[in-house]
């Protein structure tokens, strides 16, 4: 095996914290990628399918971003360009071992039923380093991969590594890189406006689950026999349970959405 195929434990790399890493950038939210991008199916399940909408279709392009050829959303592709082209003047030969996993298909997260994965829109690809046997397991990285996560999120793209699940090999277009392509014009006339951050069905990520925490938190306090909602970063309708019931007990409007006012009731 090459050098920098080599698997290592993720949480025993000295110096680096998984959470901390991609700074102030966000995973995108699918509220966010309907509205401002659309919808690529009717309908999601578990397993793989193809976009079918001729709206989304047309945003979508194959093409030779450097180490290899792939399908994705238009300005994903060209984002891609760059970033590849940058990894190999960076490291030639991590960028001479990449390998695509995977980047546009339409499916569910992988244990989740409210969440749409990002596959959907074609703004995720999935990369490893050729020369493993088989693919890292969980909690691992091959050492290729970090060496160029920084680059990633240099050009605004979100690495899975700091997903409450860790998903390493996985790298997104942020939330604040999927509103400056609309807001340049990428998806046609649409409107960033409103797109505040309200948690909702659908939504993950850390953010997430710092809220479920902080739900726990609240709605244990007094209430001896209070079960805690899962801490895991999926915002499904257990988590909007929660989110009702702390906005009844606050006298809040019990909508389920943990908008500006439940926060600020919140902390
Ligand atoms: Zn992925």
């Amino acid at each position: 095996m090459t050098f920098w195929a080599e698997a290592i434990s993720i949480d025993e790399i000295e110096g680096f914290e998984r959470s901390s890493a991609n700074g102030t950038l966000r995973p995108s939210q699918n509220k966010t990628n309907l509205a401002l991008i659309g919808s690529a199916r009717s309908s999601y399940g578990a397993e793989c399918e193809k976009p079918t909408n001729p709206g989304f279709l047309k945003l979508v392009e194959t093409g030779d971003v450097g180490p290899f050829r792939t399908t994705g959303l238009r300005p994903a592709i060209d984002a891609l360009k760059r970033i590849m082209a940058e990894i190999n003047s960076e490291r030639p030969t991590i960028y001479s071992l990449l390998r695509c996993e995977g980047m546009l298909g339409c499916r569910m997260v992988r244990g989740s039923t409210t969440a749409i994965s990002n596959h959907s829109w074609g703004t995720a690809i999935d990369l490893s380093i050729i020369g493993a046997k088989e693919l890292p397991g969980p909690g691992m990285v091959q050492r290729g991969i970090m060496e160029i996560w920084p680059i990633f999120n240099r050009h605004g793209f979100y690495w899975g590594a700091a997903f409450p699940q860790a998903d390493v090999m996985h790298f997104e277009a942020s939330e604040q890189l999927i509103q400056k392509w609309a807001k340049a014009g990428a998806f046609g006339a649409v409107s960033v406006k409103g797109l505040i951050h309200r948690q909702t069905i659908g939504d993950r990520g850390q953010e997430i689950k710092d809220l479920q925490s902080a739900l726990n938190g609240r709605l244990r306090a007094g209430y001896s026999t209070q079960t805690d909602i899962c801490e895991d970063g999926f915002f499904g309708i257990a988590t909007r349970a929660a989110v009702v019931e702390f906005q009844r007990r606050q006298g809040l409007f019990r909508d389920g959405i943990a908008g500006r006012k439940t926060h600020r009731a919140l902390t």
